[in-house]
């Protein structure tokens, strides 16, 4: 029950992913960055998880490849 200020449950850096190595789609949130599920086909919920190294948004799917975070 201790106060956690170093926390970083909320944050979007947890999951392992190099931003430095996506696919053009990947860096630009058309896919996700964890299974290349593309976004314009694969009708799945996604969520982002940060930004790529060009600035754009990226995305993960949400019930599957979030790294098993609620
Ligand atoms: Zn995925």
């Amino acid at each position: 029950m201790a106060p956690n200020p170093a926390s970083t449950e909320n944050s979007n850096e947890r999951t392992p992913i190099d931003f430095t190595r996506l696919t053009p789609a990947q860096a630009d949130g058309l896919a996700c960055v964890v299974c290349g599920a593309d976004y314009l086909t694969v009708r799945v919920p996604h969520r982002p998880i940060g930004r790529s190294a060009t600035g754009s948004q990226v995305f993960v799917c949400s019930p599957t490849c979030s790294g098993g975070g609620a």
